[in-house]
């Protein structure tokens, strides 16, 4: 039995920002993770935009949050060394329908105080971005829109809360919650936590982690999304932002130059779907929408699709909610429930919220010892030449490259699983392996060997992603 004032179930972007943000008070921190890592479910598939916050309604804590968080973005991620890319949005429209939209959001942005904002001609819009399709008839520039890798985010969230003393628990399942005289007890199949205050940020299952204990009134009805990624080389790519307005009112499309420099392209919508597996139709969506927004990308450029699973909230009656939920079923508890866009761009806000709620709850002091500031790992392919061989001269496995096509050397491999990878997916989330043009077929085998070596494990017992997608199915260490 371990006991903590504060325990953090779910360890996306929410969870790992909510419990850096308990870290700002003296609270003993707990952050359980059902899985081997962090950030492995919606917090590692989505559109990556820091939105600006203009097509939210005013006064909502929806649209403050995003207003601030967008205006704090380049501050917390230079405190968390993470690469932010403010490129500015352009939403385009191609038809009067669609234009009254844009005039509409502009408005509503302008209201709130959302920087920079300009309704554009389509002919202005084209002068900024040639690549997109004539026939564009106006657009809104949001000069503060940008983009962030999102799991980069998060992993430097969590190594944060972990510096400042949360503990990490992972494959730690929340199974059963009961309350106690002092506050809660959470059940997880190894051992049981003890606890004054709940923070549940559990994504796709919120609702049903909160129904552990209380009734949730919330309920998530989720559904699926498709995604291309287009390689760094591809011509005609755009540099802002583009936000695609149909005139038919339909699904909007978005068009996102990664910091990675790769080309992120979608998404669908396709109802009722629950998994994380893509689906043709989705992808013809995705493939048509840029052909009519941005026609000069060559869909041969593709280097890789995933999908994406909304974790829509609906009332009792099935209504959807448009508002951020957090909810308080009971004292000391609290739900983040439903919370998708823009989720990634609020993220640090939100977990401000919820820590300041709990610390309020438990009489917290301040701690005074926090330290915000992370480092990263050091990263080869964004050194200079005199960085680059004064890094190898200090540690000679920053000459050997793993990875081609992204840079990656064996020193930033190790490093990442020092710091918790322990999956092929892990190890790409912390240094970028395999995101490149051969999405890892070149690198494969040397990062299956060292995480092998530095895990104490076969190679046969590595996974790409987690229990069940073992890359060598368990044959190759027998011979
Ligand atoms: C398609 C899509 C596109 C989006 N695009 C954007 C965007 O462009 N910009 C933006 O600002 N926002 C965007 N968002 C929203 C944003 O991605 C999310 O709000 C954000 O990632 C927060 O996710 P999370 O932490 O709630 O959930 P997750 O990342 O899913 O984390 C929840 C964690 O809880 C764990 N868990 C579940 N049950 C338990 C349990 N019982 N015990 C312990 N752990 C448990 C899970 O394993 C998981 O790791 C998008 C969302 C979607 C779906």
């Amino acid at each position: 039995m371990q006991a903590f004032d504060v325990v953090v179930i779910g360890g996306g972007l929410l969870g790992c920002f909510a419990a850096r943000n308990l870290c700002r008070w003296k609270l003993d921190t707990a952050l359980l993770e059902a899985r081997e890592d962090v950030c492995t479910g919606v917090s590692r598939a989505n559109t990556a935009i820091v939105y600006p916050g203009f097509d939210h309604k005013p006064g909502t804590l929806k649209a403050e949050m995003c207003v601030r968080a967008n205006a704090g973005f380049e501050t917390l991620c230079r405190e968390l060394d993470v690469p932010f890319h403010r490129c500015g949005s352009l939403m385009v429209s191609f038809g009067e329908k669609a234009d009254a939209v844009l005039k509409k959001k502009y408005e509503n942005g302008h209201s709130m105080g959302v920087p920079g904002l300009r309704l554009l001609s389509g002919e202005e819009a084209l002068r900024m971005e040639p690549a997109l399709a004539a026939g564009v008839t106006s657009a809104l520039y949001a000069p503060t829109t940008g983009t962030v890798n999102p799991w980069e985010l998060g992993i430097a969230a969590c190594e944060s809360a972990a510096a400042n003393g949360a503990k990490l628990c992972l494959n730690t399942r929340a199974l059963a919650i009961s309350r106690t005289a002092e506050g809660y007890r959470i059940e997880t199949g190894r051992e049981d936590f003890i606890c004054r205050a709940v923070i549940n940020c559990s994504g796709l299952y919120a609702d049903r982690v909160q129904e552990l204990l209380f009734p949730s009134p919330v309920h998530i009805a989720p559904d699926a999304a498709d995604y291309l990624i287009l390689d760094k080389a591809a011509e005609n790519k755009p540099v802002h932002i583009i936000q695609y307005e149909p005139e038919d009112g339909g699904k909007g499309f978005n068009a996102v130059p990664t910091v990675e420099g790769s080309l992120l392209l979608g998404p669908s919508e396709r109802d009722n779907e629950t998994d994380f597996a893509v689906r043709a139709d989705g992808l013809s969506f995705v493939r048509a929408r840029a052909e009519r927004v941005l026609p000069g990308l060559d869909p041969e450029d593709t280097i890789r699709s995933f999908a994406a699973v909304r974790p829509n909230p609906q009332r009792e009656d099935g209504s959807s909610i448009g508002s951020f939920v957090i909810e308080n079923p009971g004292p000391g508890f609290w739900s983040l429930i439903g919370i998708k866009t823009p989720g990634l761009t609020c993220a640090d806000e939100l977990g401000r919220y919820v820590a300041e709620k709990a610390a309020a709850f438990l009489h917290a002091d301040a701690n005074e010892a926090f330290d915000g500031h992370r480092s990263g790992i050091p990263k080869a392919g964004r050194m200079c030449w005199e960085r680059r061989n004064a890094a190898i001269q200090a540690n000679p496995d920053y000459g050997e490259v793993i990875c081609c096509c992204e840079d990656v050397t064996k020193a930033e491999v190790l490093e990442a699983i020092r710091r918790g990878a322990v999956t092929l997916d892990g190890v790409k989330r912390r240094t970028g392996t395999g995101m490149g043009r051969c999405q890892g077929s070149r690198c494969q085998e040397k990062l299956l060997a060292l995480l092998a070596q530095e895990l104490g494990v076969s190679e046969a017992e590595v996974t790409k992603d987690g229990a069940g997608s073992e890359i060598l199915g368990g044959g190759r260490n027998e011979n």
